[in-house]
């Protein structure tokens, strides 16, 4: 009999869908935002909508070959998880108490957004290089689960 995917394989390929669209030059980035198994929107990395991404313009952060983690400020590009969160309130959708999906442990800027979205669990695959990321979901009491091999955040 075919198997069916569990909940978490079930939506970390969705993100794993989602982040193809991506346009950064660097990492490319899915996030699906959940709340009772029904997903309420979804998010890639990339410039604002309508403006010229990365790939056109080139990235500052490639160019000086800035450091992963680092100097987020200095690239066009919204982050996935950002994208999740500014899809939701645009669509009116509440963030609160929801679980998100990410492909990539998320940055401390996106950690602090989340935070504030009200969003109660995070599971992340691949880790980020981020200290004050892990310790902002920590104190706000955020759970945080691995997805697959890889140890999120470390
Ligand atoms: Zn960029
Ligand atoms: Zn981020």
């Amino acid at each position: 009999m075919r198997q069916r995917p569990d909940w978490d394989s079930y939506f970390m390929e969705i993100a794993g869908t989602v982040k193809k669209r991506s346009t950064c030059l660097r990492r490319q980035v899915g996030a699906v935002m959940v709340s009772e198994r029904r997903i309420l929107a979804t998010g890639y990395n990339g410039a604002p909508q309508d403006l010229p991404h990365c790939s056109e313009t080139g990235c500052l952060r490639e160019e000086l070959n800035v450091p992963s983690g680092e100097r987020h400020e200095i690239c066009r590009g919204l982050h996935a998880e950002q994208n999740a969160i500014i899809q939701s309130a645009l669509h009116g959708v509440t963030t609160r108490g929801s679980t998100l999906y990410t492909t990539d442990f998320p940055c401390s800027l996106c950690a602090k957004m989340l935070v504030n979205a009200g969003v109660s669990e995070i599971v992340a695959e691949r880790s980020y290089p981020d200290e004050l990321s892990k310790e902002v979901l920590a104190e706000a009491g955020i759970k945080v689960r691995r997805y697959g091999n890889e140890t999120p955040g470390c």
